[in-house]
């Protein structure tokens, strides 16, 4: 004869688990769902040229379009109604010369760009691309020696007087983008010494030398005439470095770190975020992203809303806060109407 102990109980299954009991209906799975998307959680790139009346489609990038300065009241009241908070401007200078002087010009097209999104709502989070590559004749993100090579330390004065320019214009953020060493303390006492100490710096810390970019070359026109980017971008193959590089930034006094490419380095965007957990941290929804995306859509060989959604939702879900994303106005409409 077996005596009952009461401890039994507690030592037998209570039957098998099932999971699937909180993914029976809708609003179970809402009550226990980890990770949210929201249109606060996008940033929303443009690539602004000079000019008047000028709306640019983009092959490579359908839906996406190079505006110029007159068209961005417009773009920022959309953003508004759509829940978008914060933009990234990208520029295309009127001329390009050796030095990249249109990076930094009072009147340059992101200067006047941040003016102009500042005037039509002030309450926008305008967020400007710092780097010499759109600027330069060839195509290169800093000065070159007589080798063709990209100098660090001389270039570093030429990113302090750009992130100068656009602190003085009026934006929010700078985010350096170059993979330039000392590029995120340059700029961070560059600031302050102009008095510009609420200028935040969002630091492209771990930017990889991806073919994912293709696109948008031809968007922002930013293709290096010879050679690549392959000395100061990282090497894809390599996760700890990234740790190291966003190590540095962060001592050098980033507010914010950006993983960039998003989707073939989610494991990335997972270790900066658990490595850095006290600094928001983006992830930068690239080109080629989008473009794939984009192009299997129009085929028909995806449902396009539910893949973005899904896309942004992953790249949350690795440990991003923010998404620069090119989805975001479709995104965030799609979001309003519900999923
Ligand atoms: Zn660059």
């Amino acid at each position: 004869m077996t005596s009952f102990h009461p401890l039994d109980a507690l030592r037998t299954a209570p039957g098998p688990k099932r999971p699937r009991r909180l993914r029976r209906t809708a609003a179970l799975r809402d009550l226990v769902r980890e990770t949210t998307l929201e249109p606060s959680d996008f940033v929303h790139p443009i690539v602004v040229v000079p000019g008047d009346g000028i709306r640019n489609a983009i092959s490579s990038m359908p839906g996406v379009e190079q505006l110029s300065v007159d068209r961005l009241p417009g773009e920022a009241r959309e953003l508004a109604a759509l829940g978008v908070k914060a933009v990234l401007l990208f520029g295309i200078p009127s001329a390009k010369d050796p030095h990249g002087s249109e990076s930094f010009a009072e009147d340059g097209v992101v200067q006047q760009a941040v003016r102009a999104l500042k005037d039509a709502g002030p309450e926008l989070v305008v967020a400007t691309d710092v780097c010499m590559c759109e600027y330069t004749d060839h195509g290169h993100c800093g000065l070159l020696d007589s080798e063709g090579e990209v100098l660090n330390d001389e270039t570093l004065e030429v990113l302090a007087r750009i992130a100068i320019s656009h602190g003085e214009a009026g934006a929010d953020v700078v985010a350096p983008s170059g993979m330039i060493d000392g590029m995120v303390g340059a700029i961070r006492s560059a600031l302050d010494g102009e008095g510009l100490h609420g200028v935040a710096i969002l630091s492209y810390a771990v930017k990889y030398a991806s073919a994912f970019y293709g696109p948008f070359r031809d968007a922002a026109d930013g293709a290096p005439a010879f050679g690549d980017r392959r000395s100061h971008q990282m090497d894809p193959a390599n996760a700890r470095e990234a740790l190291r590089e966003a190590a540095l930034d962060v001592d050098e006094g980033a507010d914010a770190l950006m993983v960039k490419p998003a989707l073939g380095y989610l494991d990335v965007v997972r270790s900066v975020r658990e490595r850095f957990p006290e600094l928001p941290l983006a992830a930068y929804n690239v080109s080629g992203e989008y473009a794939m995306v984009k192009a299997a859509a129009a085929n028909g060989w995806l449902d396009e809303r539910a893949v973005v959604l899904e896309v942004l939702t992953g790249i949350r879900r690795a440990g991003a806060d923010l998404v620069v994303t090119y989805h975001a106005k479709a995104a965030a409409t799609w979001l309003q109407t519900g999923r």
